[in-house]
């Protein structure tokens, strides 16, 4: 059982204070600052230009109980070149709960045009979380090479309308590779999506030799106990960091409340304000701006209908939390790896 999800506001902004410097780290001059690419067996793997230094912890942020997760940057105390202590915990811009990564930048998320088939439903639940979470959003539409221009063009078409950056790919092929791996520079990037869909190739077509860990390996990582630690960031050529284990791999939509559901939706959230009512759900209220949108054909329909049913699951949702009851938010969606 995975623990309660924090409110999605709180989780955007889990911040955590700034401690001071400690006075006992021994080395002189400002300690210097990295990124937690790997927690291991104790150890903190931080990179920090080059290389990647090999970190204990200072006892002070132990007895505090402080959580170091992969991404947080961190001032670290040097040792040699190769070995440190972790003085300092900087404070955070984000954390996701899976992968348990801090600081991501960016949700890539993938679907094929064809085998299998897009799964608009699962895309749309993918694009709520990430934008829940305040991620920089890229959908990958991967497999270009067994459908025709047409009939890709019509399937990103409603995602562009959003408002979203679309890349069209194959990983096979070699289509919008370069694009991708221009996204991909520079930043922390969590790939998300069902299995099969390519991530894994995608990112060996950016760099060879980078291999996500997907269905089976992932799914007994995650039921592990301690496992989620072992997730990694990898360094791309381009500068950007990766996580090794796919994002969001059984999504719920719980944490989200009903009322800022629609802002989850840019081509909704557009409308904020428009509404006759204030506190319009875009529901069953008359004089809405939103399902107006949806009649003139602004907004998609399919979209829109994702929205109700997304809706309905987190009136849902918030109802069993006020009532006291337990959420398993992991029953709620588990039907892909
Ligand atoms: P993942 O589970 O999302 O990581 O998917 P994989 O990367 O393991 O790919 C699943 C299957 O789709 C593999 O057999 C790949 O060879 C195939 N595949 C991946 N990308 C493409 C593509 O662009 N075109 C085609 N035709 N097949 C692809
Ligand atoms: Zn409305």
């Amino acid at each position: 059982m995975s623990p309660k999800r924090e409110p999605a506001r709180e989780r955007q902004l889990v911040q955590q204070p700034v401690s001071n410097s400690c006075s006992d780290s021994g080395s002189p001059g400002p300690a210097p600052e990295g990124m937690v690419v790997k927690a291991y067996g104790g150890y903190f793997y931080v990179r920090a230009g080059d290389r990647v230094v090999e970190c204990t912890v200072r006892g002070r942020l132990k007895k505090e109980k402080k959580e170091i997760l992969v991404g947080d940057r961190v001032r670290f105390s040097e040792v040699d070149s190769l070995r440190g202590v972790i003085e300092e915990v900087l404070p955070r811009k984000t954390r996701l709960v899976r992968p348990p990564v801090a600081n991501v930048d960016q949700a890539v998320i993938v679907s094929a045009v064809s085998n299998p088939d897009p799964d608009f439903k699962l895309i749309d639940r993918l694009l709520a979380i990430a934008e829940s979470e305040s991620l920089e959003i890229l959908i990958c539409f991967n497999k270009v090479d067994l459908v025709t221009s047409y009939r890709a063009d019509k399937i990103s078409r409603p995602y562009r309308a959003a408002g979203y950056r679309v890349l069209k790919t194959s990983a096979k092929a070699g289509a919008g590779i370069r694009r991708l791996s221009r996204a991909l520079a520079g930043r922390v990037s969590v790939f998300a999506g069902a299995s099969g869909v390519g991530k894994s190739a995608l990112l060996n077509a950016v760099q060879p030799g980078f291999r996500l860990k997907t269905g089976e390996t992932s799914r007994k990582l995650e039921r592990g106990r301690h496992t989620t630690r072992h997730v990694e960031l990898l360094q791309l050529d381009s500068g950007g960091l990766v996580a090794d284990t796919p994002g969001f791999s059984r999504v719920s939509l719980g944490g989200i409340a009903p009322e800022e559901l629609g802002l989850f939706f840019p081509e909704i959230r557009r409308f904020v304000g428009q509404c006759r009512f204030t506190g319009c759900m875009h529901d069953r209220e008359p004089q809405c701006a939103v399902k107006e949108a949806v009649a003139r054909g602004e907004i998609h329909e399919t979209r829109y209908n994702h929205y109700l049913e997304f809706l309905y699951e987190v009136t849902h949702l918030a109802r069993l939390q006020r009532e006291g009851r337990s959420i398993d938010k992991d029953s709620t969606f588990d039907s892909f790896q």
